[in-house]
């Protein structure tokens, strides 16, 4: 089996989960199993193409887990995205709509210098709203956004049409 075959045959369906009707991909055992980290964060690490990158920057929370792993590889600074209320700092804000209400994002206004190339990472792309928050933001600072990068992409939510014209990386499609 390929690797991303492997990744995918590891993730586990939860029924109803957070909420009933909706089927949760839990990336737990993925996280769990050493060669499955390694190989998840080395194909992430791998969609940056060989581009320099100055900031990995990495959504709260799942995000964070493979966006700073991803930021030691390439050499790379690590950047956090976070729901509103938890960066110490100044800080840029973002609203989304979520199916019922909005959710806000934010990022410090010193962490990424205008023109440094960024990559973003979440762990999973459903409807882009995150991540659509998230790029706002980037391009709020002026950075270059070499691309988004995601260990799971959800397909039929067509997320990647909210992205514009960020390229768009998933290592894993359903
Ligand atoms: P979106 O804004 O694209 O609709 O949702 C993506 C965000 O919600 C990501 O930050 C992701 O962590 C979280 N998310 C939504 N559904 C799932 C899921 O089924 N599994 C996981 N692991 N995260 C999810």
């Amino acid at each position: 089996p390929t690797i991303s075959q492997l990744l995918s045959d590891s993730i586990r369906d939860v029924p109803d989960f957070p909420k009933p009707g909706i089927l949760f991909k839990d990336i737990s055992p993925i996280l769990s199993d050493p060669a499955l980290l390694r190989h998840s964060m080395n194909e992430l690490t791998a969609t940056s193409g060989g581009q320099k990158i100055d900031k990995v920057v990495g959504i709260d929370a799942r995000g964070f887990i493979f966006a700073a792993p991803v930021a030691l590889n390439l050499e790379a600074g690590f950047v956090p995205v976070r729901k509103k209320g938890k960066l110490p700092w100044q800080t840029h804000e973002m609203a989304y709509s979520l199916e019922y209400g909005e959710n806000i994002v934010e990022i410090h206004k010193d962490a990424i210098q205008p023109g440094e190339s960024v990559l973003l990472i979440d762990d999973l792309l459903a409807t882009g709203g995150t991540a659509a928050a998230a790029i706002k933001l980037i391009k709020q600072l002026d950075a270059n956004l070499v691309a988004a990068s995601f260990l799971i992409e959800l397909t039929d939510l067509n997320g990647r049409e909210l992205l514009g014209d960020t390229p768009v990386n998933a290592i894993i499609s359903y």
